[in-house]
């Protein structure tokens, strides 16, 4: 007998507590922050699905080995341990650790970027984006066009478009490409998986024209997952030798430890090149640290060692695929539009439709996502208009989407939780026609999303 209900395959070993609020001090503490949900204490929230960086649980081994952790400045054994723990999954030359992903991406992009230079990636994070951008380089997303369309139920839709990538290579000259990324899973991309017959038709036009290929693997183990269910061939396979499969097709890695290295904080960078591995490691002396601790404690170093052996285990990878699934089939089920297939980490609500009243400049997603906090103090993340709409030159237009994104933090939350979530956005879905648009009542020049202030249209 199989019984069908997936449990989380763990019990509780220690417990945060929850304070619960009523809706009358969220409204006092929305209001006090701008109706901006970055602004709140996050003590004033109940369930917190801002992000899945950094904020998952770790595991009783996990906090053994940060007792083990060895705070030596060089050549810490917890160096050693991270080292061989990631080459077991991604055995690449050189493994230098970084504070978190962003550091890598510093890095590298520093040694192999600049003015002239084109990075493609099936679709650039923001922070590679930004870091490929810092050094005057441009980054040029290649996401296949299923990729682009919220309501196609397809099982790879982070794949690269391999035709654009290959007449973008033309385009801009090979020689000018210093290297391609494929970013798994696609983050931006709603969290969408790449399958391997698409990282080998990028690893033929990669060979084509000799250029390095680069994985940003912060979700690579629930990407290998999504493989492991969804492509032929590799039903039969572990999630361990699958990610050993889409190692051996690339040159190198950037990662954050904070997503699929169960950890709260850190990052590598990897790669094979021996004379580019040399000058990332001087910038790492200048920015981050020596070669064998980069940005992080020993105990840090520990802890992902042991969350690399852990995240790849297929009762965990089970347990967290179906759980964001399961809560993106029951706001489907409610009535509620969201991004299909659920990707890996987080559920994506498309707040433009439904509020179709609210117009994009005035910001359903940032109205949802306050609607949210303040009738059951889920806190979600606006990527919409807020984010996206402000332009350099101060002119402001639509996003091309109005989402509200519901991470999911590892191992954290239990199902009655995400009941509890289901009930609150139903119950907010439902008076979905009351909500009203909100208007800037100051910004800064960027990034507005973090620390803009809002105000209700009282219309
Ligand atoms: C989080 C993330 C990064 C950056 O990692 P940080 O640890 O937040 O600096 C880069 N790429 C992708 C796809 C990510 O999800």
């Amino acid at each position: 007998m199989t019984f069908q209900t997936v449990i989380e395959p763990f019990r509780i070993h220690s417990v945060e507590p929850i304070r619960l609020t009523t809706r009358a001090e969220r409204f006092r503490a929305a209001e006090e922050v701008g109706w901006n949900l970055f602004g709140l204490h996050a003590d004033d929230v109940l369930i917190d699905l801002l992000t899945d960086s950094g904020t998952g649980a770790m595991s009783r081994d996990q906090w053994a080995a940060v007792q083990r952790g060895d705070e030596s400045y060089a050549g810490s054994p917890s160096y050693f341990r991270f080292r061989s723990a990631v080459q077991r999954l991604f055995p690449f030359k050189h493994i230098i650790p970084t504070h978190q992903g962003r550091a890598a991406e510093k890095i590298l992009f520093s040694v192999v970027g600049g003015p002239g230079k084109t990075f493609i990636n099936n679709t650039h994070f923001d922070t590679t984006r930004a870091n490929v951008e810092f050094t005057g380089a441009a980054a040029i997303d290649c996401v296949c066009p299923e990729g682009r369309v919220p309501s196609l139920i397809l099982p790879f839709k982070g794949n690269m478009d391999v035709e654009l990538l290959e007449r973008t290579v033309e385009s801009v000259g090979p020689a000018n490409v210093p290297l391609v990324m494929v970013t798994v899973t696609n983050n931006s991309g709603g969290g969408q998986p790449v399958s391997m017959a698409n990282l080998k038709a990028v690893r033929a036009v990669t060979q084509k024209y000799k250029l390095p290929l680069f994985l940003d693997a912060c979700r690579f183990a629930e990407n290998a997952w999504f493989i492991h269910e969804r492509e032929a061939g590799y039903g039969d396979k572990t999630v361990s030798d699958i990610v050993r499969e889409m190692a051996a097709l690339a040159d190198g890695m950037t990662m954050s430890a904070k997503k699929d290295g169960l950890a709260n904080i850190g990052g590598w960078l990897a790669l094979n090149d021996d004379v580019v591995a040399e000058k990332c490691r001087n910038m790492l002396i200048l920015t981050e640290g020596f070669p064998t601790y980069g940005g992080l404690a020993g105990r840090d170093l520990d802890a992902i060692a042991q969350g690399l052996s852990e995240v790849v285990e297929h009762d965990y990878l089970n347990y967290r695929i179906r759980s964001t699934a399961y809560l993106a089939n029951a706001l489907t089920k409610a009535g509620v539009p969201v991004m299909l297939p659920a990707g890996g980490h987080a559920v994506y609500i498309d707040a433009r439709a439904l509020l179709p009243h609210i117009p994009p400049l005035s910001y359903p997603g940032q109205a949802l996502a306050v609607a949210l906090y303040v009738e059951g103090g889920i806190r979600g993340c606006e990527i919409g208009t807020v984010m996206f709409g402000l332009h350099p030159d101060g002119t402001e237009t639509p996003a091309a989407m109005d989402l509200v994104r519901l991470a999911i933090p590892r191992r954290t939350y239990t199902q009655s939780h995400i009941d509890y979530v289901v009930e609150v956005v139903t119950h907010v879905a439902k008076n979905a026609s009351q909500l009203k648009g909100y208007e800037v009542a100051w910004q800064p020049s960027a990034l507005r999303h973090f620390t803009a202030r809002f105000r209700p249209i009282e219309a």
